[in-house]
């Protein structure tokens, strides 16, 4: 099958034709349809996420964000079939774990991150293997196609998951949003169906134009306007009840924090780059001083998708909204590129293999 494969951290993917994979008993084989190209998958180019030991091999397959159809289970397999349509949530679970038992394998203690590790080759590639298959796969409802699915995740899930169910938004809440890429724009289309006011904050006009488009009623661009978080509190009266870091640099971190109301909650979605490694400074005793909670948030567990379904298909979400382009597998490496400079809007997302 064609695959882009990586070969140096930072170096164009190649494109070539590999094994095919087999399931494993516990494992099912998908044909990839359609599959977003997400700023995680730059970091995995860049070889970022050692830290997290995440640190990516010569040889792997990149690509997190696939639907498509089952082509193969293996023996073990009980509720997925040959033919079934279906997403693939980038934090596969083992099912077995205390936090998988809870309804939790966004964060399984054995979490097995799609094309990032060896054992788990991701979905720039024809097919994709998955592995405990029962537990994972999510049924795609009628009517939601892969390209609209893989517009959906992980970011569109991410920003749904860290706005639904670990934040607290309410209806008229202020809600800042710091940077536009495909998490940050999901969010401000979620954020509004949710009910929010937001704020959206980038360096790039054709980013806070399309935030406009999905549902935010004020924007702020941080080339233009040196204090963001003053800017922010002036606009909101006060601050933001709820601001995400949709990025993970130190500057949009810090810049969230300070834009927030006592009792404020700041969401971190973003993971970090090699500058931050992980570690960024915050001000305590401000956040102690104004009980602001700092809150962590990843993917979302599947077991919660049907919620986002029953949104999309009474239209009040759009996530083809959030779609840019459809690509083929070989402008992937390019899209990357182009990443490093901020430059893609949206998301775009692989529909020839
Ligand atoms: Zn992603
Ligand atoms: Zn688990």
């Amino acid at each position: 099958m064609r695959a882009a494969v990586l070969e140096a951290h930072g170096e164009p993917l190649s494109i070539e034709e590999v094994d095919a994979p087999d399931p494993a008993p516990d494992g099912a084989v998908v044909e990839v349809e359609a599959c977003g190209v997400c700023r995680s998958d730059w970091h995995g180019w860049q070889g970022d996420w050692g830290w997290l030991g995440l640190e990516t091999q010569p040889g792997q397959i990149l690509g997190h964000e696939p639907a498509g159809r089952v082509v193969a289970v293996g023996d073990e397999v009980e509720e997925v079939d040959e033919g079934d349509h279906v997403a693939i949530p980038f934090n596969l679970g083992d099912g077995t774990c205390p936090r998988c038992q809870r309804g939790h394998s966004n964060i399984c203690e054995n979490v097995m991150p799609l094309g990032f590790i060896e054992t788990v080759q991701g979905a720039f590639a024809e097919q994709v293997h998955v592995p405990v298959a029962d537990h994972n796969l999510v049924e795609l409802p009628d009517g939601v196609s892969s390209v609209d699915m893989a517009g959906l995740g992980c970011r569109f899930m991410t920003s749904f998951h860290a706005l639904a169910h670990r934040a607290d938004v309410g209806g008229g809440d202020w809600i800042s949003i710091h940077g536009c890429g495909g998490i940050g724009l999901s969010a401000v289309h979620i954020a509004d169906a949710l009910g929010a006011n937001v704020v959206a904050v980038d360096l790039k006009d054709e980013k806070l134009e399309k935030a406009r488009d999905l549902g935010a009623v004020e924007t702020v661009n941080a080339e233009d306007i040196e204090d963001v978080p003053g800017e922010i509190k002036a606009i909101t009266n006060g601050g933001s009840n709820v601001s995400m870091d949709a990025l993970g640099i130190a500057t949009t971190c810090q810049n969230s924090v300070a834009s927030l109301d006592a009792h404020g909650q700041h969401i971190q979605v973003g993971l970090t780059t090699q500058d931050e490694q992980g570690m960024v400074s915050l001000p305590t005793d401000a956040m102690v001083m104004q009980e602001i909670e700092f809150i962590g948030s990843l993917g979302m567990p599947p077991t919660r998708y049907d919620e986002i379904f029953r949104m999309v298909s009474t239209g009040k979400l759009e996530p083809e909204k959030v779609v840019s382009e459809t690509i083929e597998l070989g402008d992937v490496a390019d899209k990357l590129e182009a990443m490093t400079d901020f430059e893609t809007v949206g998301i775009p997302v692989i529909d020839t293999f």
